[in-house]
């Protein structure tokens, strides 16, 4: 068993960002489930498929063999053995992702792989469940998080930084929405671990967030 982070939080809180300072420092994984889930939305985007048709989503993401592979300590998402990780940052992706990450069977089928990869090495692990139900016994667990409005700015900055057409307003809706959807589905719903510790990072700088979170992991592994 390795060791194991979870940080779970809503869309747009900078998890994957921190996830990945913090994995480079302590040399472990870092593993990008939400990746994972929107490579299972492309899958159906491609296949045509209706988000909200859960009949249809359950038996679609069947066909879809989803892996990870890491190339120069970058997380590879291989769907059906092509690379997928240049198609899976889109706006359209991501909502996809939000609609069909509800469907139990989407889950199911994500969950083995993501919890092989956390018993094999020591990993840094970011997405909504992780501390509750994927990686219940994670040694620290993080639920970090920030207001709507400071999340969608830092998406709108980021997406308009890779030179992708989008409008603020927008995304603060989006993000409100996927919020909604993530905190009340059935199964696995965002939520903040019992056990978990609160990071709310809309007034800290990148550096902060990853000191504090050294500090808690150095408080429960190390000390
Ligand atoms: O974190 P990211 O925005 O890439 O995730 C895309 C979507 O995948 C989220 O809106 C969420 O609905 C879903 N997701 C999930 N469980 C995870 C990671 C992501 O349901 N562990």
């Amino acid at each position: 068993m390795g060791c194991n982070i979870a940080i779970d939080g809503p869309a747009g809180a900078g998890k994957s960002t921190i996830a990945r300072r913090v994995a480079g420092e302590l040399s472990f994984i870092y593993v990008d489930t939400g990746a994972m889930y929107r490579a299972m939305a492309l899958y159906l985007l491609n296949r045509h498929v209706n988000g909200e048709d859960g009949d249809k989503v359950a038996a679609v993401c069947q066909e879809a063999e989803i892996s990870i592979e890491y190339r120069d300590g970058e997380q590879i998402v291989l769907l059906n053995g092509e690379n997928v990780n240049p198609y899976l940052r889109t706006e359209q992706v991501g909502n996809m992702a939000s609609l069909s990450s509800a469907n139990p069977k989407v889950r199911e089928h994500l969950l083995k792989l993501q919890r092989n990869l956390a018993s094999s090495h020591d990993v840094v692990m970011d997405g909504r469940d992780i501390g509750t139900t994927i990686l219940p016994d994670a040694d620290v667990k993080i639920y970090l998080t920030a207001s709507v409005h400071t999340r969608a700015a830092r998406r709108y900055l980021e997406l308009s930084e890779k030179g992708l057409p989008c409008s603020l307003e927008e995304i603060e809706h989006d993000i409100a929405e996927r919020d909604e959807r993530d905190m009340n589905r059935q199964v696995s719903p965002l939520k903040k671990a019992e056990d978990a510790v609160l990071v709310d990072s809309s007034d800290m700088g990148i550096d902060e967030v990853v000191a504090k979170i050294m500090g808690i992991y150095r408080e429960k592994v190390e000390s």
